[in-house]
């Protein structure tokens, strides 16, 4: 579904991510991992057309989306859940979530979509009205989700979304990627969280100063020696 081959980017004159190729299968769920300002967030807004490829090309269902503008890329059905939550805090939640189905299909599929978010999370239904400022953090974070969900990708990226949570609610954000798994969503799962990570995706990809330094399935990582010491404090 996506292959990103010997991409590159960076901010300015620096470059961040060198030559990174990695490739996901339809319905998959991968985890890229890696330490703080290891390039993990800069890899994928590459992949969402936020950040430029400097070099490589990036081929979603057979098409090039490096470098596309944004609309595009989620028109593909490409989503992002950004780090930070990035929401409008004095926006209500029913708001924030619109917010995410701002493409022509989205649109006039809104109703369907927004049916599908409150599915998945029964909350924000109940607080639609709510500024979503006022939310507690796990809150937050399904209006983050939900607003990535508005666009029905076939593809998330879901950046550190278990940052800042209290352990319960990582959980509860862990429960909700397995389960846009089962619904058939295709998941790229970034997170400095390795060993939870790795324990919910199938395959895992290790991102070490903007390069890939390993990469195979969840168990063998978690297994490796060299992963144990550097991630699993083992
Ligand atoms: P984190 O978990 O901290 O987000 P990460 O692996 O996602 O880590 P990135 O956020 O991609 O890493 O950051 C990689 C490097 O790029 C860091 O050195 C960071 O300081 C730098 N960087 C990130 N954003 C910018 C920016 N807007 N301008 C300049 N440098 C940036």
């Amino acid at each position: 579904m996506l292959q990103v081959n010997q991409v590159s980017t960076g901010y300015g004159e620096i470059q961040i991510v060198w030559d990174v190729s990695l490739e996901i299968s339809e319905g998959e769920f991968v985890a890229l991992v890696g330490a703080n300002g290891a390039g993990k967030s800069s890899l994928i807004k590459t992949i969402a057309g936020i950040l430029p490829c400097w070099s490589g090309d990036i081929t979603f269902e057979g098409q090039k989306v490096g470098n596309l503008p944004v609309p595009k890329v989620i028109t593909l059905g490409i989503a992002l859940v950004p780090e930070g939550r990035r929401l409008f805090p004095y926006m209500t939640v029913l708001e924030n979530l619109e917010m995410g189905a701002y493409t022509e299909t989205s649109k006039q599929k809104m109703a369907d979509n927004l049916a599908w978010v409150y599915d998945l999370f029964p909350r924000l239904k109940e607080r639609a009205k709510q500024l979503a400022g006022t939310l507690s953090g796990g809150e937050q974070q399904m209006v983050t989700i939900g607003r990535a969900l508005m666009s029905k990708p076939k593809f998330l990226m879901m950046d550190e979304p278990s940052l800042g949570l209290a352990p319960l609610v990582v959980d509860n954000v862990f429960e909700t990627a397995k389960k846009l798994r089962e619904q058939g969503v295709t998941i790229l799962l970034v997170e400095q969280n390795v060993r939870k990570s790795l324990e919910i995706a199938q395959r895992g990809y290790v991102l070490e100063h903007g390069r890939i330094v390993m990469s195979g399935d969840s168990q063998s990582l978690i297994e490796d020696e060299n992963i144990r010491k550097a991630y699993l404090g083992i």
